[in-house]
């Protein structure tokens, strides 16, 4: 009988569950063993959105900050001082790029990965160079997002 279509070698093929992986839904933050925990700020207008980085992020083990507009993540990244900030673009009155331009004025090495939907060729550079640390494309995967927290300020163990 043959669970798993695994090529080549495989060891403790078997094995239920890897120490140090998620667990079922619902379960502890037993991933957070693995990377450590900061404080994300998630700024988007979408709560959708909002609402899955966060289950996303704060099951990773990480503490999340929102943001329902511009002016709001400003005021938050100034005043909690995230260890990252997840970036829209798109946000009613003050724009995430306008945030951004405004907390790196005051806080230079604060980290903002911009989020961006409908991303056009040459964004991701224009992001870049206006200062973010990282982009993601709107939809990113999930993964893509604890990678990226890892990558910039969650470092590994
Ligand atoms: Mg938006």
């Amino acid at each position: 009988m043959h669970d798993e279509e695994a090529p080549g070698p495989v060891t403790q093929a078997s094995a239920p569950q890897a120490p140090g992986r998620p667990g079922p839904e619902g379960a502890p933050d037993v991933s957070a063993a693995a990377t450590k925990a900061v404080t994300v700020l998630v700024a988007d207008d979408n709560e959708v959105a909002q609402r899955l980085c966060r289950r996303v992020l704060q099951k990773a083990g990480h503490r999340v900050l929102t943001a329902s507009d511009g002016q709001e993540a400003v005021n938050i990244a100034l005043s909690d001082a995230p260890d990252m900030i997840l970036m829209d673009v798109a946000m009613p009155g003050m724009d995430g790029l306008e945030a951004m331009r405004q907390i790196k004025e005051q806080k230079p090495s604060m980290v903002v990965v911009i989020a961006s939907a409908h991303s056009m060729a040459g964004d991701r550079e224009r992001f870049l160079a206006a200062g973010a640390n990282d982009v993601l494309s709107k939809p990113f995967r999930l993964n893509d997002l604890t990678s990226v927290v890892d990558k910039l300020v969650g470092g590994t163990r």
